[in-house]
This record gives structure tokens, sequence and C-alpha cells, in this order.
């Protein structure tokens, strides 16, 4: 990234301090973002000491071989920071680390005969590492944070945190609820904007199935050769695909308007769901925009502190366990290192079966003998539902708690790493009927949302976070590399566009949905989002599957992007927030250089949609004289051949006149209409 820094702003740098994780983040005018160092950005918050005790690893490496140094590795002290001994008691079956009594009946660990420890010292020794990672990062000195904390944390809570921060030599400028950060890191309750209530309904409805039926536009199949390998889409531009919803034009100033929505007072409800490692809760928000910032009303919480994805990774190991004792017909002691091994292989295992269908298990046990099998998405599945279901039930307590119904909450936010799971998402998304937020990574939207906080602090103004009109063009990739852009720049949010694509391949059964941003003609000259495949089409002729792709872009500036075959209703989607990380010069420097190279890039596409419109054609010209070439006669078959051949060249030529080709397409389209006449009337034969 390019962004400069900004030296007459002070450097608040932002840290999600979490149970299992910790992150640092930093924002300047292009938003948030993580930093990182050699090491990336994640830093496990786990510290071991050795026998003298003295830190001997922190993070990644003491993570790593915690199961070996149960007694002398600290990890998810979070659990006891600001709490008194008796607090904890039911904590304790869960740490393998002695948690003893300090000053004042603090909770406090014993990490060898001489040496204890209070959890404010160990959790600035991970703020030190975080603190240096942000200075390798930014390359200058970093003594300002943001520090987020559980929205249940009480004062006592908070107020160890601040310490931990000062120990690590940190001014921690303010505490931040996590569920408040973020909701922060959407942009959400910054001067939003509000469509009004009958277009925000047909934005709901849109969201809930992801499809809409009001493509009145059929498309416009090129079937194509098949070119090995390619799964892009194919369509023609369709410059009407671009509505604001309720309106009919991308340029309505009635769903927003200039500054119609007031930045002061706007007001929403979001329910934030944080699924980590070892705990899980969830929050109902109020957001409210004053002049002094963001206020958030926490209104309700419920969750459980022994929740999270590390159950599921305890529930793949007892499997496995199981599994090799009825393999060797005995139960079996593992060792330290063994027991190590097997939780990073369950956890790598579930992370799998995130985005794949099945993974393959093998485990070498000695002596020859392997532990082999393959665990399917299902099957984890079915183990994992009496967990999600968990909590779900929370979600409902909240719920109540709040005296609310799902469909008061406008927003859902995922965080923590275990929402990356396909059937937590589902199942959220089902109780509260939306598609929750996840274009952010889940487990970095705290630190992101912190960071946020930190540049408001700090007085850097983020203008692309206001915007309620899109900045440039959103499209996808079609056949040949060209763009098809379905919103086009300048459109108020929220925005919808709906368009029909097909293959171009005989059978092609996956397509790949590429987003880009920009207004340029061509791939290579956009800004790339993000892509997803939809999969499972049935082998279907080229041209024939009806592939609608909707965008929509709702009042928070996020795109969800949906793509759907019709005819099998598979279906795939993704989200993306499109300013993310973009600057008002970038905008700008887009926005010049299409301007300046319009004709250039006006002719490339002409010259792919040529292409591709000869490819079609040539191959309905082949399929004719194969059906009815015995009827032809010789000077007219010579006629083809040489209008064919004309065209192929262009098709192969690297830059061809875009004129020039285009009249040689029409001599050999007009020189065939008889051959199709021919073949026609065969084909009608045929069928009596
Ligand atoms: P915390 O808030 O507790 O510090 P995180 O938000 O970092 O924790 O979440 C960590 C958890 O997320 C771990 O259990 C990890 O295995 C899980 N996780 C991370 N990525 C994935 C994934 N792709 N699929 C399933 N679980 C994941
Ligand atoms: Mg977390």
């Amino acid at each position: 990234m390019s962004s400069t820094p900004i030296n007459e702003h002070p450097l608040i740098v932002g840290i999600d301090l979490g149970t299992t994780n910790s992150l640092v983040a930093w924002c300047d005018e292009s938003g948030p973002r993580i930093l990182e160092d050699e090491n990336g950005g994640n830093l496990p918050s786990v510290v071991r000491y050795d026998e003298q005790g003295n830190v001997a690893a922190i993070g990644k490496p003491a993570r790593d071989h915690a199961v070996e140094f149960p007694t002398t590795t600290l990890f998810s002290v979070k659990r006891l920071m600001g709490r008194g001994i008796a607090d904890v008691q039911n904590e304790l079956n869960y740490l393998p680390y002695a948690v003893v009594a300090g000053e004042h009946n603090t909770a406090r660990v014993q990490v060898t005969e001489n040496k204890v420890v209070s959890p404010q010292e160990v959790s600035a020794i991970i703020l030190r590492e975080l603190k240096a990672k942000a200075e390798k990062a930014l390359g200058k000195t970093v003594e300002k944070a943001v520090v987020t904390v559980p929205a249940y944390f009480d004062d006592a809570q908070r107020q160890a945190t601040r310490d931990a921060g000062r120990i690590a030599g940190l001014d921690v400028v303010r505490i931040v609820n996590e569920p408040t950060a973020a909701a922060l890191a959407y942009g959400l309750g910054v001067g939003e904007a509000e469509p009004d209530p009958g277009k925000q309904a047909m934005l709901d409805e849109l969201e809930q199935d992801g499809t809409s039926d009001t493509a009145k536009n059929e498309p416009k199949p090129l079937a194509q050769l098949n070119e090995a390998g390619t799964v892009s889409l194919n369509t023609k531009f369709n410059t009407e695909a671009c509505t604001t919803p309720g309106s009919g034009s991308g340029a309505d100033p009635n769903v927003t308007g200039e500054l119609d929505h007031d930045a002061f007072g706007s007001n929403s409800t979001v329910a934030v769901f944080d699924l980590g490692g070892g705990t899980f809760d969830v929050s109902i928000l109020n957001l409210q925009q004053t002049e002094q910032g963001i206020v958030d009303q926490v209104v309700a919480t419920s969750g459980d502190t022994h929740l999270g994805g590390d159950d599921v990774d305890r529930m793949i190991v007892e499997l496995i366990q199981k599994e090799i004792a009825v393999q060797l017909d005995q139960e079996i002691d593992f060792p330290p290192s063994t027991r190590q091994a097997f939780r990073s292989f369950a956890e790598a295992t579930k992370i799998r079966l995130s985005n794949s269908e099945y993974a393959q298990l093998e485990i070498d046990l000695g002596e020859g003998r392997t532990y082999q099998r393959s665990i399917t998405k299902d099957e984890l599945e079915e183990m994992m539902t009496p967990w999600v279901d968990r909590a779900i039930a929370c979600c409902k307590e909240a719920l109540k708690k709040a005296d609310m119904t799902p469909d008061l909450i406008d927003r859902v936010i995922m965080v923590g790493g275990s929402t990356r799971i396909p059937l937590v998402r589902k199942k959220v998304g089902e109780l509260f009927g939306t598609v929750p937020y996840t274009a952010l990574n889940p487990d970095e939207v705290v630190a992101l949302g912190a960071a946020v906080q930190g540049s408001i602090l700090a007085g850097i103004n983020r203008d692309m976070l206001l915007l309620d009109v899109i900045p440039l063009s959103l499209g996808i990739e079609t056949l040949g590399g060209a763009v098809a852009k379905l919103i086009m720049s300048n459109t108020t949010i929220p925005a919808k566009a709906t368009e029909q694509f097909t293959t171009h391949a005989e059978g092609q059964t996956n397509v790949k949905i590429h987003i880009l941003q920009g207004e340029r003609e061509l791939v290579k000259d956009c800004r790339s989002l993000g892509e997803f495949d939809l999969t499972g089409i049935p082998p279907m002729p080229a041209g024939l599957p009806k592939i609608e792709v909707t965008f929509l872009v709702d009042a928070n500036g996020v795109l969800n992007v949906s793509a759907v075959e019709k005819r099998s209703e598979k279906a795939a989607r993704v989200q993306i927030i499109p300013n993310h990380g973009l600057t008002r010069e970038e905008v700008d420097r887009m926005e010049t250089e299409s301007m300046t190279h319009a004709r250039e890039d006006m002719t490339a596409h002409q010259l792919i949609d040529l292409r591709n419109q000869a490819r079609l054609d040539m191959r309905a010209i082949e399929r004719q004289i194969n059906k009815v070439g015995d009827e032809l006669d010789d000077a007219y078959r010579q006629e083809i051949a040489e209008k064919v051949a004309i065209v192929q060249k262009f098709v192969d030529t690297e830059n061809p006149d875009a004129n020039a080709f285009h009249v040689a397409l029409d001599a050999m389209d007009k020189a065939t209409i008889r051959l199709a006449e021919l073949a026609i009337k065969q084909t009608l034969s045929e069928e009596q």
C-alpha cells in the first residue's frame, strides 16, 4: 500500500488483545489494515516461561509446544484479567497451569516455584510484541493504542487491560468494546445512508434469497469455442442492467440525496456474533452517530465462556483417538508430543473443511502402521450441529434480554475465526433472516475497528468511508478478458443490478465469477476485488445454462455478489467492501485514465466481442457443414471456405483492424445464410 504516513497526526494503532490470538492494525485515509512483520499479522496470545522463570517463547512457538509444557505455557490469560481468585474457580479445570491468589486475592499464575506473574504482566508481553510488530511495519515509534475488550468486561477487567498497556509502554488512549470495534470496521453508524422503508424492504428480500426474479434482460449468450481450462463467463454488455432499487435509474436523488441522510442521528441496531477459539459472545448494540462520534449502547449480551473452535478440534481429536484405539485394538496413552500433533492436525482438518467437501486424514502409527480415513464436510457438520446450536440458543437469549425479535436487527456482523465455518454462517443467517456481514476477515475485524477508532481520535479524515455513491463502476469478467459492468460509477447506494450470463464451453460445469472495479473496459486495467466459483452446474450445451448474477450494494457500501444457475438452482456468493483500501487519489486516477484511454478501450472491447462472435459463428458453420455438406456444390463450398479463412485470420491476428474484421464477419455470415437454411430444413425433416 502506498499511503503516506501523515506526520501531523498522532500515531494511534488499534489492538485486538484476544483470548486466543492478538493483532495490531492501523488506519489512514485509505482505511484500516493489519500490521505484519515477517511472522505475519496474527500473534497467538501465548507465553511460555522456562524453569528459571524467564520468558522462553512468545506467540506461535509457544503455542506449538503448549501440550509439552503444560504448566509453564500460559494461554487464555485474558480469562484471568482483573478477576479475583474466587471469580475464576470454574476456569481452573480448563487451565493446566497453576492459578493462585495474589495481593487482594487477585488471580495470578505460579509459573515456577519462585515466580508468580499477574495476567497483566503476561498480557503486557503480548502487547509489547504487538508494539514491536507495528513499529517494524510502520517504521516509527508507537506509543498510543486503542485496545479492545469484550462488551461484558467490568471496570476491574478494563482497568487491568489499561495496566497491561502501561507495563508494555503503551498509552491506552481508549478501551473499546470488541463488538463496537467490529461495527466501526464496517463503517456502521458513521453517517450511514438510509433508504426509505419501501426500498429497504425490497433490498432485504433480495438479500435473503440472494436472487431476484426481476431480471428483465434476456441473456445474450455467445456460445464460444471451448478454450481449454477457461471457465470465465460470457455476456454482452447491457447498459440497462444498472438500476437503483425503486428508482429505475442510476441517479435518483431521492434514494439518499446529497447529504440527505443527516449524518447526526443515524441510528442502527446491530448484532455482533463473535465465535473465537475458546469463547463465544453475542452482543446487541445500538449505534448512534453524534457530534462526539459514535455512541454505542450495549443493549444485551449473552454467550458462553467455554464455547469455541477449540471444542471442534477436540471432537476431531477424540474421533481420531477412538478410531486408532479400535484399529490397534488397545487403549493408548499418547505422549504429550503426539497429543500436540493431534491437536494441530485436527485444527488443520477443521479449517480445510471450511473450504472443501472432504479432507484426508493420515497418521503414521509407527511399526509400518498408518491410520487413514477421509472425513467429509457433512460428517463434520453433523458432529458440530449441537455445538453451533448452543451458540444459536445464546443469540435467542440475547434477543429475549433485549426484548427484540430478529427482524428488528438491522445488521449481523460475524467476528472470530470460527465464523468462517459455513454451518455457523448458515445457522446465524437463518436465525436473523439476513446475510451476515463477512466481507472483512472475521479474525481481523476487531483489530481493524480498533484502528478506525484510533484514526478518529487522531483526527484522520476518511472521506471514502462516508460516500453515499459508488465511486467506481462494479462488474465481472467475461470471456476474453473484458469487463461487463453491472453497476455504474456515481450510482447512489443502496443499489442493485441483475444480469444473466451463460457458459461458453460444451458441458461446462463451473464458472468463475471475478469481480472488478474501475472504469476501463479490460480486466487488466481494473482493480480486482475478489472471485468465487459457481460449481456443480449439470453439463449442458454451451450457452444453455442461465446464470443470473446479482450485485447488491447496501446502505453501508457492502457489496453482495450472488450467482445462481437458474436451471439447476446451484448458487454461490461472496461479500466484498469495494472501497476497502481505496483512496481518493486512486479514484481520481482511475477516472482520468478511463478518459484518456476511452478510444483504445472501446476498440479493445469491440475486438473481444468480434472474436467471441466469430468463434461462435464458425462453430455453427462447421456443424452445418458436417450435416449438409454433401448437398453443397463445390463452388459454394469453396466460397464458404474462403470467407471462413478470412475471418479466421482476423481471429488469429493480434491487433486487427476492427472495421475490417467486422466487414469480414458480415461477409461470412451473409455467405452462409443458404447453408444455414439447408441445415434447418434438414433438421426439420429429421424431426418429422
Ligand atoms: P479469539 O477471539 O478467541 O482470540 P480467533 O478469533 O482468532 O480467536 O479465532 C480462533 C479460532 O478460529 C480457532 O479455533 C481457529 O481454529 C478458528 N478458525 C480460524 N480459521 C478457521 C477456518 N477457516 N475454519 C474454521 N475455524 C477457523
Ligand atoms: Mg476475538
